[in-house]
């Protein structure tokens, strides 16, 4: 069911429920007040026909009293039939004289004397038996009635309250149906635009209003999803493209080296020499690949990766056996006199790959320093472990900071020295997959300070 259809059945039989037990209410309310009116009518009557009757009004007797409620009797009359009886329960007088009157029992006289009246009603006749209690004399009044203009009151109320309330409906429903177009409108704006969006043109965007709805909300972070899924889309291209001129150049060179090594008889030296350039240019390309393979296990969800406890001292110390193994000339400082006595402080739940990224990060300020030199400083506060790599290099252009971190770029003033472009991609992306944080401040030809800070999970 769609949204708009939803809308208006349940705002219509909402409306519809409070209305009905709101015209109930009323109707129910008016009827049970005239009903009690017109038992306080038929009382008045009855207790002043007593009156008359008795002998408290001498100068009315029951040939006059006849003629009286004669003279009452009109077209609007309600009382049908009035009834007198005395303290023996005989009748004495009744009104009008064709009609019969029931008998007074010994119960109903014992009922009345014990409430000083009886009142029931039957078929919409409402009864009464009332009891005059005169300076001498004393009787039982029996007056019946039908309210006929309370009746007529009550039904004309009802047709207003059915014809409101069938009205009110009506106009809510209608409401209901049309309204949520103009509500729905940017909703299914988003809908058709959503539809033409594509791989393609990832930089459309939605109109974002002024008002700061839940649907303007909806925009924004349409479009900040967007924003991410096209930054992807992006990086992605650029990595595939990146990757097979990396690869391919090496190859290319490869390829022109045998190429001329076969074009004409060459000496044992010759092809030995050829040979080493070959491997040497083997050996790079595995370097990349060993690069490109690792960043692809780093780009994993995060769930997937295996966690174990890693002391990040101890972390430290495999990374700079590595990279010496690799680079015996680089020279690793380590500078640890902040770290806190108790060392559940540097255990944090990690991965192995974390190895990988320090290797990354002290090889690039061994490599681009003329001192080959990295100094390591490691603290713990604030269930944060903060490791900072600093040299005195060539840093980084500002202009090119954002983009260091993309996978094969390489800074305009580090093309001279050997790499691919791939370790601080790599080292964000496991850093990232630790909850971490990678933070770079340089300045060209004098410092490269890269800053790694890891959550300590406390449990
Ligand atoms: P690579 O070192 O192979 O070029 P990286 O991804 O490790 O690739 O680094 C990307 C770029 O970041 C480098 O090309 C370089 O311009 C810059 N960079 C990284 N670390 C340093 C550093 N310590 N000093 C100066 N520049 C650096």
């Amino acid at each position: 069911m769609q949204i708009r259809t939803r809308l208006t059945v349940r705002f219509s039989l909402i409306v519809t429920i409070i209305l009905v037990v709101f015209s109930n209410s009323i109707f129910f309310i008016s009827s049970k007040d005239r009903e009690d009116r017109f038992f306080s009518v038929i009382k008045s009557r009855a207790l002043s026909e007593g009156k008359l009757f008795s002998k408290d009004v001498k100068e009315v007797d029951t040939n006059l009293l006849r003629i009286l409620d004669k003279s009452r009797i009109s077209p609007f009359s309600s009382v049908i039939l009035l009834a007198i009886y005395d303290d023996t329960g005989k009748e004495v007088y009744r009104f009008p004289n064709e009609l019969a009157a029931p008998i007074l029992s010994k119960d109903t006289i014992i009922k009345i004397l014990a409430n000083k009246e009886l009142r029931f009603q039957q078929n919409k006749i409402q009864t009464a038996w009332e009891y005059y209690a005169g300076k001498t004399d004393h009787y039982f009044i029996y007056v019946s009635g039908f309210d006929q203009t309370g009746y007529d009151k009550l039904y004309f109320l009802a047709w207003v309250i059915f014809f409101c309330c069938t009205v009110s409906i009506l106009v809510t429903f209608i409401t209901a149906y049309f309204y949520p177009i103009h509500l729905l409108a940017p909703i299914n704006y988003i809908i058709d635009l959503v539809e033409e969006i594509t791989d393609s043109n990832l930089d459309l965007r939605l109109p974002v209003g002024k008002s700061k709805d839940e649907i303007d909300r909806l925009a924004t972070k349409f479009n900040d999803m967007l924003q991410r899924l096209e930054e992807s889309f992006e990086m992605k291209r650029d990595f595939i493209s990146n990757a097979s001129h990396e690869l391919r150049t090496p190859l290319g060179v490869m390829m022109v080296q045998i190429e001329v090594a076969m074009m004409s008889e060459r000496t044992p030296e010759e092809y030995k020499k050829t040979l080493g350039s070959l491997l040497e240019d083997i050996k790079n390309l595995r370097v990349m690949m060993n690069g490109l393979l690792e960043l692809t296990e780093a780009n994993m969800q995060p769930g997937s990766l295996k966690l174990k406890s890693i002391r990040i001292d101890e972390m430290l110390w495999l990374a700079k056996s590595d990279l010496q193994n690799q680079h015996p000339d680089y020279k690793v400082i380590e500078n640890y006199s902040n770290i806190p006595e108790d060392s559940s402080k540097l255990v944090i739940q990690g991965n192995d790959l974390l190895r990988t990224s320090f290797v990354n990060i002290m090889n690039n300020s061994c490599k681009y320093s003329e001192d080959k030199t990295v100094i390591v400083n490691l603290e713990s506060k604030n269930n944060e472990i903060i490791i900072s790599f600093s040299d005195k290099g060539i840093g980084i252009p500002p202009a090119e900071m954002k983009n260091i971190i993309r996978p094969f770029y390489r800074g305009s003033n580090a093309k001279s020295f050997p790499g691919n472009g791939l370790g601080l991609a790599l080292t964000q992306k496991i850093i990232e997959l630790h909850k971490g944080e990678v933070r770079i401040d340089s300045r060209v030809n004098e410092y490269t300070t890269v800053t790694v800070i890891l959550p300590i999970e406390t449990k």
